[in-house]
Formats: C-alpha cells, sequence, structure tokens
C-alpha cells in the first residue's frame, strides 16, 4: 500500500500519485504549490488581534482551547474576555472541573451552557460514522448565536488553521471566529499547558475532554480498519505541526475503558447492541 511521503495519508484515507518518484496525497500535493507561510499567517492574526479588545472564548476544556484561552489573557491581553463552555452532555467531569479551576486561574469569568447532542452521538454510533464535524458545527452555532446576543464580535477558538484558510472568518450576524492557534506547533501548545494547573483527562483518541470519541473511533475501525482521524492529524504532520510519530501513535486503534464505553453507551440508550457484545472492542 502506497503512504504518502509528507503526511501520513495512505491508499485508504486519500488518493496517492507518484510525483517524481515519491508517493504524494492529493493534499499534500496542493499544500506544496499552494504553501502557506507561517509568518504571513502569524502577521495576520497579529494584525487582528490589535483591534480585539472584547472576546468570547470558545472554551471547551481541552488543551488547544485552554491555550487559547491563555493565550487571549496573558499574551494579547484583552480587556473583556468570557470563557464560554458548551457540554454537548457527555464531556468528562474531570475536563469541566479542569476548565473551571483554569479559568479561576486566569482570572477570566467562565459561563457552562448545557445542551443534549444524543442526536448526533446516537447517529454516529449507529452507522459508525465520526460524529465531530456535526458536533463541532452545533457547537460554533450555539456560541455565535451567544455571541452575538452578548455583543461579541470576537469568538476565539483553539482550531488550527484549515486547508488553505486565513486565521480568521466572518461568521453570520457580523461575528468574527479568530483561530488563535493557527500554525503552533504541539511542543508551542505544551510549552504553556505546563505553566497552567491542567490536569489530561485519560481519554482515548485526539480529545481531553470529549467522552464520545473513543467509542466513536472504535467503532469506526471495526468497520473501516482506520480511524476517522487521519484527515486532521495528516495536516497536522503535513504543516509540521506534529510529528510523524506522535501522529501514528494518535492514528492507532483506540483501547477504550470498559467503564468509558458502557457509560457512553447506556446514556444514549444504546445498550442493547453493547450487551449483545458487538461492542467489546479489540
Ligand atoms: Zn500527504
Amino acid at each position: 500500500m502506497l503512504r504518502c511521503s509528507l503526511c501520513v495519508h495512505d491508499e485508504r484515507t486519500a488518493k496517492i500519485d507518484i510525483i517524481n518518484g515519491k508517493p504524494l496525497c492529493r493534499e499534500c500535493q496542493i499544500y506544496l504549490r499552494h504553501h502557506p507561510n507561517r509568518a504571513d499567517v502569524r502577521k495576520e492574526l497579529e494584525e487582528i488581534m490589535a483591534g480585539v479588545d472584547k472576546a468570547l472564548v470558545a472554551y471547551s476544556g481541552g488543551k488547544d482551547s485552554v491555550v487559547a484561552l491563555y493565550l487571549a489573557k496573558e499574551v494579547y491581553g484583552i480587556r473583556k474576555l468570557e470563557a464560554v463552555m458548551i457540554d454537548h452532555g457527555l464531556m468528562a467531569g474531570e475536563a469541566i472541573e479542569n476548565a473551571r479551576r483554569i479559568a479561576r486561574h486566569l482570572n477570566v469569568p467562565f459561563t457552562l451552557l448545557k445542551y443534549d447532542y444524543s442526536d448526533i452521538f446516537r447517529e454516529a454510533l449507529l452507522k459508525g460514522q465520526s460524529p465531530c464535524r456535526a458536533c463541532s458545527k452545533r457547537t460554533m452555532e450555539k456560541l455565535r448565536k451567544y455571541a452575538a446576543g452578548k455583543g461579541y464580535r470576537y469568538v476565539i477558538t483553539g482550531h488550527e488553521l484549515p486547508f488553505g484558510h486565513h486565521p480568521y472568518r466572518e461568521m453570520r450576524e457580523g461575528v468574527v471566529q479568530i483561530r488563535l492557534l493557527s500554525m503552533m506547533t504541539e511542543e508551542e501548545r505544551f510549552g504553556i499547558l505546563e505553566k497552567l494547573p491542567f490536569e489530561f483527562p485519560e481519554l482515548p483518541g485526539y480529545t481531553t475532554n470529549c467522552l464520545v470519541l473513543g467509542p466513536a473511533l472504535e467503532r469506526y475501525w471495526e468497520k473501516h480498519g482506520h480511524s476517522f482521524e487521519q484527515r486532521r492529524i495528516a495536516a497536522l504532520v503535513r504543516y509540521g505541526l506534529m510529528s510523524r510519530e506522535k501522529a501514528e501513535e494518535e492514528l492507532r486503534r483506540p483501547s477504550v475503558r470498559e467503564e468509558q464505553r458502557r457509560l457512553v453507551f447506556e446514556r444514549l440508550g444504546l445498550e442493547e447492541p453493547f450487551k449483545r457484545g458487538r461492542f467489546t472492542g479489540r
């Protein structure tokens, strides 16, 4: 099987061509033609941040949004900040406590909004699909509405720079999303986390807060034999933000604790297939 020589895609997850004797996926080919320049992206960010004195931080309690909150408060010194966390119903309890503790430590007001995303999670688990896109889309829309209602023009997030885009994005009703971690390496992120009272909950998948990701990855693995996070992680490797070794570790079949799997399935009313032993994992 061909593997991309630049990122971690292989023939299962991307189209791969041989270019100058080397296997390269289509996404890397585009990347090499339109190289995002780290300095330009950072400059664009600095320019927009210079005009921000009031913002909502989309705060999931995961490590990336914690880094975003730290930067907004300590590096950019934004005068009025609010850390808003959306609990989708299956957040790790430690992650919510962690989020609250760090917001208090940074002296930023913390708001927890509770919702029930069972519909998204149930469908993803039943169909063996990724819940991430639908979940994050709904969360961003709820945050946008909250921001518009409270007069915030800016929503700061811990998202990575998406393919070929700017570090900010116009949303509806004049709200602007700023991706404050654009082109920031894993190392830089960990350097900031070390300064904070951050305790990583041990969860499978590329998450430090979501209980659904592990079981959803397991289901996807059963069906497709690889992870649905391949594309996101391939982009991090391509941009030089994550090492290949770390990426390969992230993309291994997850090992989900029995109690986490049971909790998720029971909360979603999916205990029947679980009891039949279909989801016993490995
Ligand atoms: Zn590639």
